[in-house]
């Protein structure tokens, strides 16, 4: 099971229709995806067409260890399932202050379901308090959505220490591998300026073992589309509300790039070499052809 947080401490930038659509497309192409909603506000179980009012134990049961997981998991769509949350997870970040090993209560409830799944989404609230951390402390890699507008990178710098903090205390595991440019518009000048600085700020980390080292832009981007803003209202996906428009067409792009890193043989380190001479490795290694056979 690969774990995906969605992140950014921003908030309106883009992480649940992000969490909602991904998944919806990865588990449409035939995965086992479970989704989980992190966040008070509920949005991604209104997303998905649940009401947070019919959720009994959901996200909030499973952190303050009152509820079994999978037996809070509901399938909502076929190979779709999701841990709800309802606002009763507002009090959960007080509740668990005196709790021992508080951060890493969501990755101990995932473990046994390793197997289970092929994918795990955690859609994260607009803050990088302890429900957050539990996303951090359970996740392979962070997706960091962003809305490239000129107060983009405020805050930025942070969200990734915060990662970074948590990579060398909690999860060694824990990298970001993707950021993705939403509501993007390509003819307007800014957006291409912040994405050019975020670039060179990537490439600045590329020697370095922070957890954001291998980051890269998304090569896809999410076009701003109105009927993205639609669908929550409908509790539909994008694919399920209008499944020729743009936002359905980059999301589909977007699962599939995620899925190919999941096939992709992950590309070798090399062994501490102390040469400086080393050229930089690639970060978009082409698989090489088969060697030809007698
Ligand atoms: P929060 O921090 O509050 O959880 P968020 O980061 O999860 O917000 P979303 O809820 O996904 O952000 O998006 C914010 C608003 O923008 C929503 O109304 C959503 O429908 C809309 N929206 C998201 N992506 C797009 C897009 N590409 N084009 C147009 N509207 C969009
Ligand atoms: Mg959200």
């Amino acid at each position: 099971m690969r774990i995906i947080a969605v992140l950014n401490q921003k908030g309106g930038v883009g992480k649940t229709t992000t969490a909602v659509n991904l998944a919806a497309a990865l588990a449409t192409a035939g995965n086992r995806v479970n989704v989980i909603d992190l966040d008070p506000q509920a949005n991604l179980t209104i997303h998905l067409g649940v009401e947070p009012e019919s959720v009994e134990a959901g996200s909030y049961g499973v952190l303050t260890q009152s509820a079994d997981f999978e037996h809070e998991l509901m399938l909502v769509r076929p190979n779709l399932w999701l841990l709800a949350a309802n606002i009763n997870l507002v009090g959960a970040e007080s509740e668990l202050v005196s709790v021992l090993s508080r951060e890493t209560i969501l990755r101990q409830a995932l473990e046994p379901l390793k197997d289970k799944f092929d994918y795990c989404i955690i859609d994260c609230a607009p803050s990088l308090g302890l429900l957050t951390l539990n996303a951090l402390a359970a996740a392979d890699e962070v997706l960091i959505p962003l809305q490239p507008h000129f107060l983009a990178l405020q805050g930025f710098g942070k969200l990734l220490q915060t990662i970074d903090l948590v990579n060398k205390r909690i999860n060694p595991n824990l990298k970001v591998k993707g950021i993705l440019l939403c509501m993007f518009d390509s003819r307007a000048s800014l957006p291409n300026e912040v994405k050019a600085d975020i670039e060179k700020f990537l490439e600045n980390a590329r020697q370095t073992n922070c957890a954001w080292s291998q980051a890269e832009i998304l090569p896809v981007h999410i076009r701003r589309n109105i009927k993205l803003a639609e669908a929550p209202s409908y509790g539909k996906t994008i694919f399920e509300y209008e499944q020729d428009c743009n936002g359905a067409k980059d999301y589909e792009k977007v699962a599939q790039f995620i899925h190919a890193q999941s096939t992709k043989p992950t590309q070798q380190q090399p062994q501490e070499t102390r040469s400086e001479e080393q050229p930089p490795i690639p970060s978009h290694t082409e698989p090489q052809p088969a060697e030809h056979q007698q």
